[in-house]
C-alpha cells in the first residue's frame, strides 16, 4: 500500500498539478492540512483535493481561519489579509468540507496532524518541540506539515536524544522498528526551506520507507494569479524564494 503525502498546498494549483502528476501510481492519499491560504486558487485546490482517491484528509490552521473556525489573530497581517480573501473564493459546500475536517487522525500505527502533538496547531521546528511530540505520541510515526520545511526527526534504538534531518533537496526514510518517527513531507504550495520547489512524499507501508520528492512547478504563473487577485506582494515574491 503506497500513500501520496501532501501538504500545504495553500491554493496554489500549479504546484499541486505538479505534484499529483508525479504522484498518479499512489493508492491512497493523505493530506496533512493547509488546503488554502496565500494562494490564488482556494476554490479549485479544494475540489481537486476531495476528489483524489481514497483520501485521508485533515484540517490546517488556514483552512480552518477561513471558513471561521480559527482565530484571524493567530495570524501575522498579510496571512490574515490572504485569508480573508480566500474565504470569499469558497463556496458554501466547500467551507463545509473544509469545517468539517478532523485535527488528527489514526492510520494504523501512524497519526497524522497539522502542526504537533498534544497541540495540532503548534509547530515542530526544534529538537526541543519534537520532543514534546515524541512524548505525545503514543505510536510509532507523526506525519505533520505546517512549518513548510521538509524533515524529519527521530528517536528511539541506543540514541537517547531524538534527531533532526533535514529534506530539503528530497531523501529517504527508513522506518526501522525500534525507532519512532515524526515526519515533515515540506510544503506543495509555499516552501519554505530554501528550495521553492514544491515539496511532498511517498509512504510505502510494505517497505517500511517514506521517501520525500522535489518537482519544479510554474512559479511565474502561479505568481501572476497572485498578483491579477491583489493578493500581497511579500506572498507573491515568497514563491521564486522558497522562504
Ligand atoms: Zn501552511
Amino acid at each position: 500500500m503506497t500513500y501520496g503525502l501532501i501538504s500545504d498546498i495553500h491554493g496554489n494549483l500549479e504546484a499541486l498539478e505538479a505534484v499529483l502528476s508525479e504522484l498518479e501510481s499512489v493508492e491512497r492519499f493523505l493530506c496533512l492540512g493547509d488546503i488554502v491560504g496565500y494562494g490564488a486558487d482556494p476554490a479549485a485546490c479544494v475540489e481537486r483535493v476531495r476528489q483524489l482517491p481514497n483520501l485521508t484528509c485533515i484540517a490546517g490552521n488556514h483552512d480552518l481561519a477561513a471558513v471561521g473556525r480559527y482565530d484571524l489573530n493567530w495570524f501575522n497581517p498579510l496571512a490574515r489579509i490572504a485569508i480573508e480573501w480566500t474565504s470569499q473564493q469558497l463556496t458554501p459546500d466547500e467551507r463545509s468540507y473544509l469545517g468539517s475536517l478532523p485535527l488528527t487522525v489514526e492510520l494504523g500505527e501512524a497519526i497524522a496532524v497539522h502542526g504537533s502533538l498534544p497541540e495540532p496547531m503548534e509547530y515542530i521546528t526544534t529538537l526541543q518541540e519534537a520532543r514534546q511530540c515524541f512524548d505525545a505520541m503514543s505510536g510509532s510515526l507523526v506525519f505533520v506539515g505546517h512549518t513548510h520545511v521538509a524533515e524529519y526527526y527521530r528517536v528511539g534504538g541506543d540514541k537517547r536524544l531524538p534527531e533532526q534531518v533535514p529534506l530539503f533537496s528530497g531523501g529517504r526514510v527508513s522506518l526501522e522498528a525500534e525507532m519512532r518517527h515524526i515526519i515533515n513531507p515540506g510544503a506543495i504550495g509555499q516552501p519554505r526551506d530554501g528550495n521553492p520547489q514544491a515539496s511532498f512524499g511517498v509512504w510505502n507501508l510494505e517497505a517500511g520507507i517514506v521517501q520525500t520528492r522535489r518537482v519544479s512547478y510554474d512559479i511565474a504563473r502561479a505568481q501572476d494569479k497572485m498578483r491579477r487577485s491583489g493578493l500581497p506582494e511579500y506572498l507573491i515574491a515568497r514563491l521564486a524564494q522558497g522562504r
